[in-house]
């Protein structure tokens, strides 16, 4: 599939994603073990297959420590750290509310909140015992489950990154469906790559503007990406992990450009949380981040952007810096 002269554009649907790769070089090879690369990945970390590395920690909770192998602890490891931060709205024992909710499969409700508060006695970050030296993960209480689902993706998308890079290409995109990263700028484009910002709730080609990056990542999480309506509100996929409701404030997405996909997921999980006004004093002191906040009262909020640019296209939303 040829998208605009000298772009040859793969595609593939993978984690429940439409997926796709853009090389300058005819390639469809490279694009097979890209696409292999991923789906490899992904069996390691899916809590939607039972035999995961993920899964096999889940169903040993409360019972034992299971040995995994050194990526896949290392990701724990780092989604911990992240989970314990001081006032952390990622939690990465969050499994439990999340599989309770359903939101984006059949039977999707709002759970009763006595469900609720009991399934947050199972996700306390705490009670996952990490060990370094036999390179295993326990989950102290039955019932608790790890879910990688926020930071997956962007963790792939730096293993393509890094393949890509490794057998001598210098410019190209891949698109994990929130997660873009990219190596280069196109060839007919020298001041990056063209990256469409989703206008929330709109038709999928609807766009609110489009960044431009060199050599970065671009991950985006929405409320609109996943969820269901009932009454009169949208119950979506990014749970607040003190309530064990979805995150409730002012936005509708966030938008952070990052060297890395993971750093990326990391941090729109954690400005999600923070809401506009800690979030771009947080980012103001992280010279390596920038972001992008779209709010329900139709402004798009950026922070100094160090990193990219910001070409707005829906006129009707308010673009302040
Ligand atoms: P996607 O890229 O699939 O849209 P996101 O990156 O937006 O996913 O993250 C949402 C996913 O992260 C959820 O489907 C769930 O698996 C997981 N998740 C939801 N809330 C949290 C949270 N507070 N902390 C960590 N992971 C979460
Ligand atoms: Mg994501
Ligand atoms: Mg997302």
């Amino acid at each position: 599939m040829t998208t605009q002269p000298g772009v040859y554009g793969y595609s593939a649907v993978l984690m429940g994603s439409p997926i796709l790769l853009k090389l300058f070089d005819s390639n469809p090879s490279l694009a097979r073990q890209v696409f292999q690369l991923i789906k490899q990945q992904e069996n390691l970390f899916t809590v939607n297959r039972a035999d995961s590395a993920v899964m096999a920690i889940n169903q040993a909770a409360g019972q034992r420590a299971v040995v995994v192998s050194e990526p896949v602890f290392e990701l724990i490891r780092v989604a911990h750290a992240v989970s314990l931060l001081p006032d952390s709205a990622f939690n990465l024992t969050i499994g439990p509310v999340v599989k309770r909710w359903k939101i984006g499969f059949q039977g999707r409700t709002v759970p009763p909140a006595e469900e609720i508060s009991a399934l947050l006695r199972l996700t306390d970050p705490h009670q996952v015992v990490l060990d370094a030296d036999a390179r295993s993960v326990m989950l102290r209480q039955p019932g608790m489950e790890i879910d990688l689902g926020a930071i997956a993706k962007g963790y792939i998308a730096d293993v393509v990154q890094a393949f890509l890079r490794q057998q001598g290409v210098t410019q190209a995109l891949i698109n994990l469906g929130g997660n873009v990263q990219t190596l280069g700028a196109p060839p007919h484009e020298p001041a990056g790559w063209q990256i469409g910002l989703k206008t929330p709730f709109a038709s999928d080609d609807a766009l609110l503007g489009v960044l431009q990056v060199k050599e970065k990542s671009v991950v985006t999480s929405g409320i609109y990406e996943r969820y269901f309506l009932q009454d009169e509100r949208c119950w979506h996929h990014i749970f607040d992990p003190r309530t064990g409701y979805p995150l409730d404030n002012e936005l509708l997405s966030v938008t952070v450009i990052a060297d890395r996909s993971l750093d990326g997921d990391i941090y729109t999980t954690l400005l999600y949380g923070m809401g506009v006004a800690r979030g771009l004093a947080y980012v103001a002191s992280r010279a390596d981040l920038d972001v992008i906040f779209v709010t329900r009262d139709r402004q798009i909020v950026c922070s100094a952007p160090r990193h990219f640019r910001f070409q707005q296209q829906d006129f009707s939303w308010r673009l302040r810096y």
